[in-house]
């Protein structure tokens, strides 16, 4: 059997670690949820009513991924470049059209997310109606700690959810905020995909979102899940 050759080597896959394991957890989709916390929906000028409205999805390439404690250029392109502080849902089984009582085997485990954004971007693009890739998925915006296997953690419910810049708290809320919670969100994003294993559910971000500088130090922490730091580095 002769082996497949490519012109040039196939891009890599990316991974996250996974606590208490020497295997990695290889990483295929990134979803991320819009306004999933009200106070920060109102923040943004867009609040959310959930007797009529479901929730949206943007993507980042998995290629986009980045783990806790890196050093990352300030990108280009923009001069407002925002954290959003995140629980993240790593998936580990296959489900399609899932019922919310299916959720929980969905999971793999979870991990503390940054969803990094252009702002200026992302506005410019809402406001005009066009998509959000320009201030969402781009190089290094997908921020990850290793991954806790669900075991022990079930499905989250609360939790304090928590960010500093510098050491100064920036965004300080509580997982029990999510508009729609985690079965919700598996039920819903599988009625439009198949979800894979290695798909990451990036649940959305609490109020308090704000620009960083070069030179900057992120930290956050999630309980029970772990705690990222993100330093901004000059932009290249
Ligand atoms: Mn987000």
């Amino acid at each position: 059997m002769s082996e497949t050759t490519y012109v040039f080597a196939p891009s890599p896959v990316y991974s996250l670690p996974i606590r208490g394991s020497n295997v990695r957890f290889p990483v295929k989709r990134i979803f991320c949820v819009g306004r999933n916390y009200h106070a920060h929906a109102v923040e943004m000028n867009r609040p959310v009513d959930k007797a009529s409205m479901s929730p949206f999805y943007f993507l980042k390439d998995a290629s986009t991924t980045i783990e806790s404690g890196a050093t990352v250029p300030y990108p280009t392109g923009t001069h407002d470049y925002h954290y959003e502080m995140e629980l993240v849902v790593a998936i580990g089984a296959e489900g399609f059209r899932l019922a919310e009582a299916d959720a929980e085997g969905m999971i793999y485990g979870y991990c503390a997310g940054l969803d990094m954004t252009r702002r200026d971007l992302q506005l410019a693009a809402r406001e005009t109606g066009r998509p959000w890739d320009l201030g969402k998925d781009f190089e290094k915006s997908a921020v990850f700690t290793e991954i806790v296997p669900r075991s022990e953690l079930g499905i989250l419910k609360h939790g304090s959810i928590n960010l500093q810049v510098n050491g100064e708290t920036r965004q300080s809320s509580n997982i029990d905020k999510l508009i729609w919670g985690i079965p919700e969100l598996l039920a819903d994003l599988s009625q439009f995909y198949h979800l894979q294993p290695g798909d990451l559910i990036m649940t959305g971000t609490p109020e308090g979102v704000g620009p960083v500088q070069v030179g900057d130090r992120i930290t956050g922490h999630i309980d029970k899940v772990g705690d990222i730091e993100l330093n901004v580095g000059a932009a290249e």
